[in-house]
């Protein structure tokens, strides 16, 4: 990993990520939002992402929108589902509940099929609803649920989705770029996802991979002006390459070197097995230091680990925070009410070679903290 000497730390959190010193390199020009150039960077950024989808025959395109992550995923709830419509939710955490937020701030009529936060979504009752209840006209699901780092069943969910007729709707915010995903092969409607997670660029835009003929129909169905899907995509089109309102230009083009990055490193494949890999020699050395990890093997993304506090009742989460981030690594805290855990991401810039540092220095702060337990009167 490359660490240039202005970052003082890795991130090994679930996103914005460590990125590579030509991303951060590319953001240092200025660009003119409606120069040809600058146009020309955004619809190869929109190719990129959409043949990243699968897609062969032109039947997708890539919307990309200002603002974090939640911004695209509001935006397509709030355009794609139309007066009179109703969505279900599957749910096994933070991100899922936060769709639901959204339907009730925008009052969008909702049904939400919550799950255990240690397990994929459960397709069966997801089915029972959706037979009761004729008025749902979309389903809505997260991809790999960052609060815990659990894979959800996503062919199961499309399957399920396409055998009803309704409309999909799948966060894949966490997971599109480390993840092999035929959203097109699958028949997804709208995928979301974002610049600063898997894809290694840096945070300020979103963006939503959709069928085309699904959006077409989303004229003036939106609740919000700046966060109208298809209005955004209408004039990306219209004036190919051209954002309705002031465009993220570093952002942009830092995704853009991204994006080339990723093809270089072997596309997909490649970087699903580097994060796998570095997920399994982190994994590895924290059981052989003594931690457990909360989601069950078979549920477990390579993403993202969720590990229990130890039952030493001595452990500060805090203090082992501090200390792995003077030795230049930061972690996340956990995510969950009833559990004490923390979480350590295995995504961005990051190869098993760091992890093993990170290994290192937390079998130096277990050594530290015995040495000064044994001390104390
Ligand atoms: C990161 C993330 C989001 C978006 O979060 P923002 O903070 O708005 O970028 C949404 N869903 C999932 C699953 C995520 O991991």
């Amino acid at each position: 990993m490359d660490i240039s000497d202005d970052n003082p730390y890795l991130l090994l959190t679930p996103g914005p990520v460590s990125t590579s010193p030509g991303v951060r390199r590319a953001m240092l020009r200025d660009w003119c939002t409606w120069d040809d150039d600058y146009k020309e960077l955004v619809q190869d950024v929109r190719r990129r992402l959409t043949w990243l989808a699968g897609d062969e025959d032109g039947a997708y395109t890539t919307v990309l929108l200002q603002g974090s992550g939640t911004f695209a995923v509001e935006a397509t709830i709030g355009t794609a589902i139309p007066p009179g419509g109703k969505l279900l939710i599957l749910e096994n955490g933070a991100y899922g509940r936060r769709m639901a937020r959204i339907c009730r701030v925008l009052r969008i009529p909702a049904a939400i099929v919550s799950g255990s936060e240690v397990l994929p979504c459960d397709l069966e009752q997801a089915e029972r609803v959706l037979r009761r209840d004729p008025a749902i006209t979309h389903l809505a699901m997260v991809h790999v649920e960052t609060t815990t780092g659990v894979i959800n069943p996503l062919k199961e969910f499309a399957d399920l989705v396409r055998t009803y007729g309704k409309i999909s709707i799948v966060d894949g915010m966490s997971s599109f770029g480390g993840i092999e995903i035929d959203i097109s092969g699958m028949g997804i409607d709208f995928f979301i996802s974002s610049a600063n997670k898997c894809l290694q660029g840096v945070p300020g835009l979103g963006f939503v991979i959709a069928r085309r003929d699904e959006l077409a129909e989303c004229r003036g169905r939106a609740r919000s002006l700046s966060l109208d899907l298809y209005d955004q995509w209408r004039e990306m089109e219209e004036g190919r390459g051209k954002w309705r309102f002031t465009s993220p230009t570093h952002a942009v083009r830092a995704l853009h070197q991204a994006l080339q990055e990723l093809a270089e490193e072997g596309g997909v494949p490649a970087r699903n097995r580097r994060y796998r890999e570095n997920q399994r020699v982190l994994v590895e050395g924290m059981e052989r230091l003594g931690f457990r990890i909360l989601v069950p093997r078979a549920f477990q993304s390579p993403v993202i680990t969720t590990f229990l506090y130890p039952d030493d009742r001595d452990f500060s989460f805090p203090d082992m925070y501090m200390f792995l981030k003077r030795a230049g690594f930061v972690i996340y805290p956990g995510k969950l009410t009833d559990v004490d855990t923390f979480r350590i991401g295995t995504i961005g810039t990051v190869t098993p070679e760091d992890i093993q540092a990170l290994l290192e220095a937390l079998r130096h702060f277990q050594s530290v903290r015995l040495r000064n337990s044994a001390y104390r009167p």
